[in-house]
């Protein structure tokens, strides 16, 4: 499951425990991105924030695991790189990548599109009713046209939790108590994340 987790939120959480459920995985790994790609202009916090507020909501599930792959890469964290890292690991191994259907859409400009279907099939995780545009045609689009691997969608209606109203709440003074593990909720405090003025640029 790849996300820039910024922070992790239990919609991320359900998500992962629904992919497990509806494609029967044995466990499902979360990869905080290092320097996400396509977010330059954008406000993330420190690599190492965003990676102890997984390992921390990760941790009550023995079935999730946390890898630091794209923390410990140098240079943007393309998602063809690190399912090619994995597949690489077991080729045996029938591995999914799961992430936001809203990135999804994006991925013909995401960089070597024409690898990602080749090392894995795509979860494309939504809100109810979410009308994902060209789900079919996606396959084809970024040429994994040989059918071994799909594009799937997963309704989540816990995904109504976004990262960036809980950023937003923050700024704001607002609580974010049930929106993330208690334990995510009480790094944040300590750390003073996504207070006013108190993010830094990657
Ligand atoms: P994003 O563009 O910030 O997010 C798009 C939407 O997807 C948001 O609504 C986001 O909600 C949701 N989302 C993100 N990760 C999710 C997850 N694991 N489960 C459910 N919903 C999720 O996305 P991002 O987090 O930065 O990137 C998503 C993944 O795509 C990452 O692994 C990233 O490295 C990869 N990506 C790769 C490339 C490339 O290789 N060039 C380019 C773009 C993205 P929240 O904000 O609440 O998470």
């Amino acid at each position: 499951m790849g996300g820039t987790f910024n922070p992790i939120h239990y919609g991320h959480l359900v998500t992962a425990e629904a992919a497990r459920d509806a494609f029967q995985l044995d466990r499902v790994i979360f990869i905080p991105a290092g320097q996400p790609p396509h977010k330059t202009e954008k406000y993330v916090a420190a690599a190492n924030h965003r990676y102890l507020m997984t390992f921390l909501a990760i941790a009550p599930n023995v079935h999730f695991e946390i890898s630091q792959v794209e923390i410990d890469r140098n240079g943007p964290s393309y998602t063809s790189e690190t399912l090619k890292y994995f597949y690489t690991l077991d080729p045996t191994v029938e591995w999914y990548f799961i992430t936001g259907a809203d990135a999804i859409v994006e991925i013909a400009s995401w960089h070597s599109p024409d690898n990602i279907l080749r090392y894995a099939h795509l979860i494309a995780a939504s809100r109810p009713g979410y009308a994902f545009p060209r789900l079919k045609a996606l396959a084809q689009e970024i040429g994994g046209g040989e059918g071994r691997h799909q594009v799937h969608q997963l309704e989540v209606p816990a995904l109504a939790i976004s990262s960036s109203d809980i950023r937003e709440r923050l700024r704001n003074g607002l609580s974010i108590k049930y929106l993330v593990p208690e334990a995510v909720e009480q790094y944040i405090n300590k750390q003073h994340l996504y207070a006013e003025g108190a993010m830094q640029r990657t």
